[in-house]
C-alpha cells in the first residue's frame, strides 16, 4: 500500500512554513520546575491563572495518549476542533493556487476556512439518500494542487458513517492528506480511524471534546497523526491556544471516561426511541439512519417546520437547502423530557 503512495510531508507543507523559524515562547524555552519564574513577564502575585498555560498541553496529552492508543507526540490540541481545520488548511494549501476537496453535504467549517485562507474548493457530491462515498464522482487522478481531503464520518448533517472501504481506497491513493472528521465517532458503531494511523503516514483523525464528552464550552478538539504531521501544527498554533481551566477540565473530564460512555448510552438509546416516535408522525416522510447524536429527517414542508417548532420554543436546524437535503432538518437528541416535548409538539402540527 505505501509503496504506491511515497508521502513526503516536507514536499506537502507551504515552502514558507517549511522554513520559517516559529515564536519561542518562555514556557518553550524552560519547561522543568523552578523556585522563581521571572522570565514570562507574568504578575508576580498568585490568581489561579497568573502563569500562562502549558503551550504543548503535556498532562492532558499523556492521558490521552493512554486512552486512545496513541503516542503523546501523534496529538495535537486546540481552541476546537475548528482550529486543526484552519491550521492543516493554512500549513498545506497555497492560497490562490492549492485546493481542498470535500463531499457534500458535509460540516460547513471546511469550506469557510478554505475560502478565509483564498484556498480553492474541490466539491463531489454524496450518493444520494444514503450519502455514502461515491467513488465514481471522485478523480480518477488527483490533481497535485489537491492537498486535502476531507471526509466526515459520521457526517454532519446526514448523521451516517461513511464506508471504512472507501475511506482507506483514498488514503492509498491520494497523496496529499486525508481528513476524517470523527467529532461523533462515540456514538457509531464502528472503531475510530486513529487504528489506521500507523498504516496511512497521509491520516489525520480529528475528534472533539464538544459532543460527546459535553464540553462544548470549553473549546477543545483533538488532532491525531503521525509526529511529523503533528510538529507541523505546532509550529505554526498561537503559543498558548489552550488555556489552563480547559486543560484541567478535559485532564478532569478524562478520569472520568465512564461518565461520558454512561451519556453515550443513553443518548443513543434516545436515538432509537426518538426514531421510533417520529416515525409514527404523518409529518414525517423518512429518517435517515444515524450514528451520530442527531436525526436528520425528512418531513412534508422542512421551513414550515421549523418556523412551528420555533414557535414552539424549540429549536432544531433546518438543512432544506444543503444539498441532497431538501425538507430536511436536523433534531439533536435531547433528554427524554425533552424529546418527548418536540414529539407532542409535532402531533400538533
Ligand atoms: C461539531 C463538529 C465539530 C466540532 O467542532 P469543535 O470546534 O471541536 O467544537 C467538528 N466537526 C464536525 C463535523 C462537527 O459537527
Amino acid at each position: 500500500m505505501m509503496a504506491s503512495n511515497p508521502f513526503d510531508i516536507n514536499a506537502l507543507v507551504r515552502k514558507n512554513i517549511l522554513q520559517m523559524k516559529p515564536y519561542s515562547s518562555a514556557r518553550d524555552e524552560f519547561k522543568g520546575e523552578a523556585e522563581i519564574f521571572l522570565d514570562a513577564n507574568e504578575n508576580p502575585y498568585p490568581t489561579p491563572y497568573h502563569r500562562y498555560p502549558d503551550p504543548l498541553q503535556g498532562k492532558v496529552k499523556e492521558k490521552l495518549a493512554q486512552l486512545k492508543g496513541v503516542k503523546p507526540s501523534q496529538i495535537f490540541l486546540g481552541n476546537g476542533s475548528d482550529e486543526a481545520i484552519d491550521l492543516l488548511i493554512r500549513a498545506f494549501c497555497e492560497p490562490h493556487r492549492d485546493s481542498i476537496l470535500i463531499t457534500e453535504p458535509t460540516y460547513g467549517m471546511y469550506a469557510v476556512c478554505a475560502e478565509v485562507n483564498a484556498v480553492r474548493i474541490q466539491s463531489v457530491l454524496l450518493s444520494e439518500e444514503t450519502f455514502d462515498i461515491d467513488l465514481n464522482s471522485f478523480p480518477e487522478k488527483f490533481h497535485e494542487t489537491t492537498k486535502l481531503i476531507f471526509l466526515c464520518s459520521p457526517n454532519n448533517p446526514t448523521a451516517n458513517l461513511l464506508s471504512p472501504e472507501k475511506i482507506i481506497d483514498i488514503l492509498s491513493r491520494f497523496q496529499g492528506l486525508v481528513v476524517v472528521d470523527e467529532a461523533y465517532i462515540d456514538f457509531a458503531k464502528s472503531k475510530s480511524f486513529i487504528s489506521e494511523l500507523d498504516g496511512y503516514p497521509n491520516l489525520v483523525v480529528l475528534q472533539t471534546f464538544s459532543k460527546a464528552w459535553g464540553l462544548a464550552g470549553l473549546r477543545l478538539g483533538m488532532c491525531f497523526a503521525s509526529e511529523a504531521i503533528i510538529s507541523v501544527l505546532n509550529k505554526i498554533k498561537y503559543p498558548y491556544n489552550v488555556n489552563i481551566q480547559t486543560q484541567e477540565l478535559a485532564l478532569e473530564a478524562l478520569e472520568h471516561v465512564d461518565r461520558k460512555n454512561n451519556w453515550v448510552t443513553e443518548i443513543i438509546e434516545e436515538r432509537k426511541n426518538l426514531t421510533e416516535a417520529l416515525a409514527a408522525l404523518p409529518v414525517v416522510k423518512k429518517i435517515f439512519p444515524s450514528d451520530g447524536n442527531f436525526l436528520l429527517v425528512r418531513v412534508q414542508n422542512a421551513p414550515e417546520t421549523y418556523q412551528y417548532l420555533m414557535n414552539n420554543n424549540i429549536i432544531v436546524r433546518d438543512r432544506s437547502k444543503v444539498a441532497l437535503c431538501n425538507n430536511c432538518i436536523r433534531i439533536t437528541i435531547g433528554t427524554p423530557e425533552e424529546n418527548r416535548k418536540l414529539i407532542q409538539a409535532l402531533k400538533q402540527l
